[in-house]
């Protein structure tokens, strides 16, 4: 605290990211990263760009990242006018929530943002910054979201937008295409964020679903399925008209999110549909098995068509079990709020090595 803070941030509750211990011979499944490295083809277009003597880097990169946004157009079918890009998805997703998600009635009252309960924690956070006023919608017992839930609460609080990651997170639960579809016809004039940072592993993309609905933005992340975390790009996609009110926040805040590296690296990765097809393949494949390790120890795990999984032990309580990984060298995400999922222990998918490791120290744990 201090004297010199703005108002707002007295009133700032910040995300806390998942930690990132600088130490060797951890397995480390506890920020959904990919196991696999990136495509080789990211490399050469990184030493490419810097080229020997790396002059280019005394230029500014491409403020509209026209090839990035061409190439990912192409990959998805649509025009470049439908897709911005920014650094990481939080950064999109910031954008998103400012640009559209951020509505008032007539007479001056706010409308409120509609998410599960159980969701990704940068949304009230986002919230805060925003001045936005969150209203939460309970998933159902198996941890589902229901869009009947979703439809009639927009409804009844005179909603201004809608958001939830697809799948949901921490839960992994993907909600089918044609549901998405139902809750963007039912509330045709406001905007429907679907986050798919993790649909990549399994689950129904609403990207087919944007020629009819000019209400519906995709946003997507290079930091999971393909492997680039660390060189933070996202995107979304949707009608021009919602990619030109992101375009006009992002211009009013920083005109180069991206730099050279990633614009160059992300478009590389972008196109390389094989190993993209082959690492997501191989990630999927070490789901179905730890999945099944997991049962067979006792613990309840919901379907995932994410990179993670989110499990609890009937027996166990979720704090617990995540230090004894840790005295292990084995790091796992467990969320102590909303209570009803502080038992849970969201585990990303590693390589088979990985799982076998954990999988062995949750056999001496339990
Ligand atoms: N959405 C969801 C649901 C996530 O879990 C994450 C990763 N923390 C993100 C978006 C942001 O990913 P990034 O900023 O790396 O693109």
């Amino acid at each position: 605290m201090s004297p010199f803070w703005s108002p707002l941030v007295h009133q700032l509750a910040p995300y806390v990211p998942g930690e990132q211990p600088q130490l060797a011979n951890l397995v480390k499944l506890n920020t959904n990263e990919n196991p696999y490295p990136p495509s080789p083809k990211v490399l050469d277009a990184l030493m490419a760009e810097l080229g020997g003597d790396a002059d280019r880097l005394r230029l500014y990169p491409d403020p509209g990242a026209t090839a990035l946004r061409e190439g990912i157009a192409r990959v998805h079918g649509l025009d470049a006018e439908q897709v911005f890009v920014g650094n990481g998805s939080d950064e999109v997703l910031a954008h998103a929530f400012m640009a559209l998600l951020n509505h008032r009635n007539g007479d001056g009252t706010p409308r409120p943002l509609l998410f599960p309960d159980i969701t990704y924690s940068f949304y009230p956070t986002y919230c805060r910054l925003y001045g936005i006023t969150p209203q939460t919608v309970p998933l159902d017992e198996r941890f589902q979201v229901r869009v009947d839930d979703l439809i009639a609460t927009a409804q009844a609080t005179h909603a201004g937008g809608v958001i939830f990651p697809n799948p949901n997170a921490p839960t992994g639960c993907g909600l089918a295409r044609a549901e998405i579809e139902r809750l963007l016809t039912a509330l045709p004039d406001r905007v429907v964020v679907v986050d798919e940072a993790y649909v990549d592993f399994g689950a129904e993309s609403a990207i087919p679903l944007i020629a009819a609905h000019p209400n519906l933005l995709v946003v997507h992340t290079l930091s999971k399925s393909r492997s680039l975390a660390g060189l933070r790009v996202g995107f979304a996609l949707g009608h021009a008209g919602l990619i030109e009110a992101l375009v006009r926040v992002k211009d009013s805040f920083n005109s180069y999110p991206l730099d050279r590296l990633a614009l160059v690296g992300a478009l590389a990765a972008m196109e390389d549909s094989a190993w993209f097809d082959q690492t997501r393949g191989a990630v999927i494949a070490s789901r179905q098995r730890l999945t099944a390790e997991l049962t067979s120890l006792g613990f309840e795990v919901l379907p995932s068509q994410a990179n993670f999984v989110f499990a609890r032990h009937p027996a166990q309580r979720g704090a617990a079990l995540q230090q004894a990984l840790r005295e292990r060298a084995i790091i796992v995400r467990q969320f102590s709020r909303p209570e009803r999922i502080a038992d849970h222990l969201r585990i990303t998918v590693g390589t088979p090595a990985q799982c076998d490791a954990l999988v062995a120290a949750l056999r001496e744990i339990v």
